[in-house]
């Protein structure tokens, strides 16, 4: 299994406009990208802190995973993302391990990389995504 690094940490935020404002401000750092993914129903915002990335996500529906998210547990640390190479092989070998996923196969997220999801139940209450980059 070939995991290289974090790839980013998703937070989810009630107000991604005011959250990227705090950030800035905060931490000296600027948001280098914004995005709407329609079928995870988010808007999500990047900055960037060595290799790794700090995602900030607004559901932009109450069905939304975020939204549901922050109606539970407020804002805060929604999910961590691996870097990975061949990440149907990865998927594969978690699978071969009893891991249950949420994506059994990788589908688009934002910045145009493959995305697939783990199960909470499976990795300790932490949701888990798997991420690669296939023009790296
Ligand atoms: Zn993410």
């Amino acid at each position: 299994m070939d995991i290289s690094h974090i790839e980013h940490i998703g937070i989810a935020v009630k107000n991604l406009d005011e959250s990227i404002e705090k950030y800035e401000k905060l931490f000296n750092i600027k948001c280098y990208a914004i995005e709407e993914v329609k079928d995870q129903k988010v808007k999500t915002a990047f900055f960037k802190i060595g290799q790794t990335k700090i995602e900030l996500l607004e559901g932009t529906d109450p069905e939304s995973a975020i939204s549901k998210f922050i109606e539970k547990r407020g804002e805060g640390v929604q999910h961590i993302a691996f870097a990975v190479k061949n990440i149907d092989n990865v998927l594969d070998e978690l699978k071969n391990k009893n891991v249950q996923l949420i994506d059994e196969k990788p589908r688009r997220g934002a910045e145009g990389l493959s995305i697939a999801f783990l199960h909470p139940k499976s990795t300790g209450g932490v949701l888990i995504e798997l991420c690669e980059n296939k023009n790296d």
